[in-house]
């Protein structure tokens, strides 16, 4: 069976209060890691599953109103963490967005040669928000590349697969390494990719969850955050579902953007 190699990296970091994470807890700040995947594939060369935040975060929220996002966020990113610099872009050929919010897409710019990849339900948010207003959805539109719309594959046009408690998935290069599976609430079209590594199954599962103890421990986030999300009870259904993908193997690490468990897998900038 074919086997990717599996890297966890980080490009920068925002605040979240720590009572929107998790229901009842206190308001101290949490700090979210931007975690992205380098996945060395042993035919199809690398492969980024979501790439960070880079500058053009900074840039494109200078102005009102898209710097209402940034005041929200508080994100920092150094250069030096952005994902171009951690991965040689001659050598990636595949980028897939799990979905198209700004601390996922950041990097998108920096990777010219690759093919991008993305559901048709992202493509389809792509366009119908509008300039104007699509920084309130969590998605800046000057972070994609000019030609990004017409180029992006999508994962629905790969060979379907089917799994028991995950549903109908995408085997992306029909070899069984990287499966994309519809992680719906949290965002429009996003999808989660698990992964036969070298050292077993992960599944990236992007803002399915932002904290593990939401599948472990029910410590669901405050409902506050519905504001933010596209749909609380698909949310709530893809919790559901990854809750008993996690009892059912319970050797598979769920690994989420902005989870501190996930955290501890980063492979530092500079390492
Ligand atoms: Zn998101």
């Amino acid at each position: 069976m074919t086997q990717v190699q599996l890297t966890i990296r980080s490009s920068g970091h925002c605040f979240a209060e720590g009572h929107h994470v998790m229901k009842g807890a206190p308001k101290t700040p949490v700090r979210f890691e931007a975690i992205w995947a380098e996945i060395d594939h042993p035919t199809q060369g690398k492969i980024l599953y979501d790439t960070g935040y880079t500058w053009r975060f900074l840039d494109a929220t200078q102005r009102f109103p898209q710097r209402i996002y940034a005041e929200l966020t508080k994100v920092s990113i150094l250069p030096e963490e952005e994902a171009h610099r951690q991965v040689d872009p001659a050598q990636v050929k595949h980028l897939i967005c799990s979905h198209i919010h700004a601390d996922h897409v950041g990097g998108l710019r920096d990777f010219p040669g690759a093919t991008s990849w993305a559901s048709e339900e992202c493509l389809a948010q792509f366009d119908r928000l509008p300039n104007w207003r699509s920084w309130a959805r969590g998605v800046l539109k000057s972070l994609f590349p000019d030609d990004w719309r017409e180029t992006c594959q999508t994962f629905e046009s790969t060979t379907q697969v089917s799994h028991d408690i995950l549903g109908q998935g995408y085997d992306l290069f029909a070899d069984g390494c990287v499966v994309l599976f519809p992680l719906p609430g949290h965002a429009a079209g996003q999808h989660g990719a698990l992964l036969q590594t070298t050292e077993g199954p992960v599944f990236l599962v992007a803002d399915a969850f932002w904290d593990i103890r939401a599948v472990t421990e029910g410590l669901v986030p405050n409902p506050i955050v519905r504001i933010f999300f596209e749909d609380m009870k698909a949310y709530a259904q893809t919790l559901a579902m990854l809750k008993e993908f996690h009892e059912t193997h319970p050797d598979v690490p769920l690994v989420a953007t902005h989870c501190p468990q996930a955290a501890k897998r980063i492979t530092p900038h500079n390492a």
